[in-house]
Order: C-alpha cells, then sequence, then structure tokens
C-alpha cells in the first residue's frame, strides 16, 4: 500500500535580542506542490526527504515550508500564514495521511510563541487526537534547536543533524525519513527528554571538538551496542534565544526500556559536565592577535580573523565594523572582508565599475555592531549577487539549498581592502560568495570572517591560521553581556 505522508516545514533560529522583527517578506515560502517542484535536486533536507519517499514510491501531500536566515524575532503576521496555512491542509486531507514529516529549525521564537515549533507539534497533537487519529510525527532539527520537553511529547521521533558546520543537513533528513519507515512496521516506540542547566555560546558547540565531540563519540556507541535505541539526538543549543527552553539537552527516541534510556542520558550529561570548560572558549582581543601575528611564520595561505559578534548564521547582520575597523587602523593589506549594506551596494550599481568613490560602510543596521567606516575606493565589480555553492554539502546547503541570492552586490578594492558588499545578508559558509564575484580567497592575507564554526569546511582549509576574536555585536560569545531575563538559574559562563 502506498503511503501517503504530509510534508511541511518551517526553518528559522531566532535571535531574540535584535530589535527589528523577521517578517513574512524575509521568509522564502513555498506552497503545495512547489514544497517538492521547488527543493528537489537543491541539496537542502526538504530535497533528502523528498528523494527517499520517491525511492519509497511514498505519495507526498506537501502544505507550506517557510525559511528564513536567521534573525529577529518572526512578527505575527508570519507565525499565523504558517499557521493558516498548514491547518487548512491538514484539515482537508488528514484522513488520507500516514504519518506527518516535517523540517523544522527547533529555535524559532515568534511574537506569540517563545516554543514555536513545541506549540506547533502540540496543536498537531491535539488536532489527531480530537479526530481519533494515531500516526507517526517525525521532524528533522537543526543541532542548534533549543529542544522542550513540550516538542519532545508531541512528536514520535525528532531526528537531529550530528555536525557542525551542518554538511549532514540532507542526509539527516534521509535518516529521519528511513525512520519513519521503520516506524510503519513497529510504531511502538518513546521519546525521552533531559535538558540541563547550560546554554552554550556557538563558538563551544562544534563537533570537531569538545564537549560535543566527546559526547556524539559515546552516542554512536550506544546506538552500535543498544538495539532499541533508535536515536540519541546531541541538542547544543542557540544561546541568543532569551526564552526558558534556551541550551543544551538531550533526546533519545527508543524501542526499550525508557529507565535505560534516561541512563543513557545521564551519562552523556555527564561528559559534557566533564569537558564544560571547552564549551566556553576563550576569544582574543584583536591587540593580542596583532601580536601573536607579528611572530609567525611567512606564508602563502590567509589568516582567518573571525568575528563571532556578528556571526551571520546566528541571526546578527552582517554589518559590523568594529573588528574591521580597527584591523585597518595596522599597517597589512591585503585584507579580504564581507560586509552586508544594501545602501552601499546600491551606490555602487549607480556609479561605474573602475570609479574611485567615498562612502561609508557598515553599521547602519541597529546600534549595537559599531560605526559607518568611512572608505574610499574603486568599485571592481557589480552584480546581481547570486551564485551557486561552491560545497553542495556546505551548511549554507542546510538553510538555503544550493542557490544562493545576496541581493545586488559590489566589490570594493583599495590598497589595503578588498570588500564584498551585500544587500541581502549571507554567512560566510562557502567560497563561491566571493569567488563568483571574482574575489580570490587563495589569494588573501588576511579574510575577515562572520561565523563561529559554520565556516570552517569552506575557509580552514585555505588558511594558515584562524584567530577568534572578541568584538562589538550581539552573536558575542561572552553570554553575560546579553541581557537575559527568561532562562531562570541556568549557567551562561564558566568563572
Ligand atoms: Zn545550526
Amino acid at each position: 500500500m502506498t503511503k501517503h505522508i504530509f510534508l511541511s516545514g518551517i526553518y528559522h533560529e531566532t535571535h531574540t535580542f535584535l530589535n527589528q522583527p523577521t517578517t513574512l517578506k524575509d521568509f522564502i515560502i513555498y506552497k503545495n506542490d512547489d514544497v517538492v517542484e521547488k527543493n528537489t535536486g537543491n541539496g537542502s533536507p526538504m530535497d533528502g526527504f523528498i528523494d527517499y519517499a520517491t525511492k519509497q514510491n511514498w505519495n507526498i501531500i506537501s502544505g507550506i515550508q517557510m525559511s528564513a536566515i536567521p534573525s529577529g524575532i518572526v512578527d505575527e503576521e508570519s507565525e499565523n500564514y504558517f499557521e493558516e496555512n498548514f491547518f487548512k491542509k491538514l484539515e482537508e486531507n488528514y484522513k488520507q495521511f500516514d504519518a506527518i514529516f516535517l523540517i523544522l529549525h527547533g529555535a524559532m521564537v515568534s511574537k506569540n510563541h517563545d516554543d514555536f515549533e513545541g506549540d506547533l507539534l502540540e496543536k498537531i497533537n491535539n488536532f489527531l487526537s480530537k479526530k481519533n487519529i494515531k500516526i507517526p510525527i517525525v521532524a528533522v532539527l537543526d543541532l542548534h534547536a533549543n529542544v522542550s520537553e513540550k516538542m519532545i511529547k508531541n512528536s514520535t521521533c525528532v531526528y537531529a543533524y550530528r555536525k557542525n558546520p551542518h554538511s549532514d543537513s540532507r542526509e539527516t533528513a534521509v535518516k529521519a525519513a528511513s525512520i519513519l519507515n521503520s516506524l510503519f512496521e513497529n510504531p511502538k516506540v518513546n521519546q525521552v527528554f533531559h535538558g540541563t542547566k547550560y546554554i552554550l555560546p556557538p563558538t563551544g558547540v562544534g563537533t570537531a571538538n569538545d564537549p560535543m565531540k566527546s559526547i556524539l563519540q559515546e552516542v554512536i556507541k550506544i546506538e552500535q551496542d543498544d538495539d532499541n535505541i533508535i536515536c540519541i539526538n546531541v541538542m547544543a543549543g542557540y544561546s541568543y534565544a532569551d526564552i526558558a527552553d534556551c541550551g543544551f539537552s538531550l533526546n533519545c527516541c527508543t524501542k526499550g526500556d525508557i529507565a535505560v534510556a534516561k541512563k543513557y542520558l545521564k551519562f552523556l550529561e555527564s561528559i559534557l559536565e566533564s569537558k564544560i570548560n571547552s564549551a566556553y572558549p576563550k576569544e582574543n582581543t584583536l591587540d593580542e592577535v596583532v601580536e601573536k601575528i607579528k611572530n609567525l611564520p611567512n606564508s602563502e595561505k590567509p589568516i582567518l580573523l573571525i568575528e563571532p559578534a556578528d556571526n551571520i548564521g546566528g541571526g546578527t547582520p552582517g554589518d559590523a565594523t568594529d573588528l574591521l575597523s580597527n584591523f585597518l587602523k595596522f599597517d597589512y593589506d591585503g585584507i579580504v572582508a564581507i560586509i552586508n549594506d544594501p545602501e552601499a551596494a546600491k551606490i555602487c550599481h549607480q556609479s561605474k565599475v573602475g570609479e574611485e568613490i567615498e562612502l561609508k560602510i557598515g553599521a547602519k543596521f541597529d546600534n549595537f555592531h559599531g560605526v559607518p567606516i568611512p572608505l574610499k575606493a574603486r568599485i571592481e565589480n557589480v552584480s546581481d549577487g547570486k551564485f551557486k555553492l561552491e560545497n553542495k554539502q556546505s551548511h549554507l546547503a542546510s538553510m538555503m539549498g544550493i542557490n544562493i541570492n545576496m541581493g545586488l552586490s559590489a566589490v570594493l578594492k583599495n590598497k589595503k581592502l578588498t570588500l564584498l558588499l551585500t544587500t541581502i545578508k549571507t554567512p560566510p559558509m562557502d567560497l563561491g560568495q566571493l569567488i563568483s564575484q571574482g574575489i580570490k580567497p587563495d589569494d588573501a592575507k588576511f579574510i575577515i570572517v562572520k561565523a563561529a564554526v559554520s565556516h570552517k569546511d569552506a575557509y580552514d582549509p585555505i588558511a594558515s591560521h584562524s584567530f577568534y576574536i572578541d568584538s562589538q555585536g550581539l552573536c558575542t560569545s561572552n553570554l553575560k553581556r546579553l541581557p537575559f531575563k527568561k532562562i531562570g538559574s541556568k549557567v551562561i559562563a564558566i568563572d
């Protein structure tokens, strides 16, 4: 018998300390058949599910998919738009569904929902219970999800990315789909949730490093040794959400004894606690880094200056100037940087390529990311800002697929700096962003990278050294600088 699967998705990681809301126009929205049509072959988690479902001959009935780059609290119009479209389609078709499959992020906060995904899953569950329908609800989550007990209670199985950078987002959806397939055979499973008191900065949760590395190694052992365990998810959490459920958590889906599953999660928490210092890495000041650079042997490869405080993939505007303006004061050249500045990009498009212009760059989105930099430079290149990922498994594919649009873009160049200006903020997760605009990252001496971990697959292989620098911005790794109100007694730093 062909299985009929209701497929939908909502993807947003919400930075609640930003003062500009995320609105409907910030979302890419697909409805009905477009969900399958637009995602097929684009390398995203949705593509992974569609591929698996097609091979199984499942009939996909699509509802709605909305996704936006991490940014401020999602407004009421957007949350309502998703809910209305989702439940309309569910209401019309629920009788034929054998399962519900959702591609979520798990860290969305909207005007009326601190725990958007938890409330959504609860509403779905209540809807099905009222109709007396019992079907599996399976969801894909991002490793940075702030998972709530409500999400776990109201789903059959969640399955999350295990790599950060998220090179495994598509394959995670394939695996989740295969779990769904096994649930058709054996629907008797339970999920167990285990929250912790820790909120970890993004710089502390890369999976190549502890604590994530050691915890995930143990997870793989448990899954291999105990056939009852369907999966254990290590949820790093997303620290820029001032909500009760913010932070690191663990969950497990099991065919066996719940008490055993709980014991595993408690054990994994103890690994986190034994490695907790690595979860709060210390960053350098720019002066400290400049001292270190002076003592480095000469290298042909660029040095990365990582600026986590303006981590675009974490929600900030990508226009922070603190690090760039201060680095320009030193006697260095060969610097490559990217600033999201629609106004400046537009001015370049209205001017001529080759012309030298003077303009003020960056720090226009809000008051948290420095002051605009006066810059005199030649316009090297202008473009529509569209590019294809160099690496199809890039972290960026988990958010947007392989075709990326930075909006009107321009390249400015002077003696010290080559600067890419974009109109749509675009996380630096793939070298195609620079190469497509005529900038050769390998030729740079320094590249300023607005990221925490997600840049690593793209940038680490071309670099000689990489330095994390503490600067001004709302994705600061120093969580004590942020005005948390709702997290109770959770731990945000280790002294
Ligand atoms: Zn993530």
